[in-house]
């Protein structure tokens, strides 16, 4: 039986769940600061900017990814559901979820879909 308490999980799904929101937030205001500034720019700081802008584009790319993980949990954790493997249904060794309490599935299925 797994012995992770509810409350504390859903706790820090959320916490989690707000610092990508709010990381979401400031990272579009910076990128309409880039965006506002490219026409005062060279053609090299302008390479700069895209290259950035990639790169922002697959930081929110990964939050999005991260914040369904968190999302799908906080669902679990709804249906009581939480704990178990999504793919075979076996408990979720508790120490996998204490690193990871977002995590989906158990450590041999997470090694399977490698
Ligand atoms: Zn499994």
């Amino acid at each position: 039986m797994n012995d992770f308490d509810p409350k504390t999980v859903r706790q820090r799904l959320e916490t989690e769940r707000n610092e990508l929101l709010h990381d979401a937030e400031v990272s579009a205001e910076e990128r309409d600061i880039v965006v506002l500034d490219q026409t005062s720019v060279g053609r090299l700081s302008r390479m700069d900017a895209l290259q950035n802008q990639a790169i922002q584009v697959e930081t929110e790319r990964r939050r999005e990814v991260e914040l369904s993980r968190i999302d799908a949990a906080l669902r679990r954790l709804d249906e009581d559901e939480y704990g178990y493997c999504v793919s075979c249904g076996e408990e979720i060794q508790s120490k996998r979820l204490d690193m990871d309490p977002a995590t989906p599935v158990c450590v041999d299925c997470a090694h399977k879909a490698d």
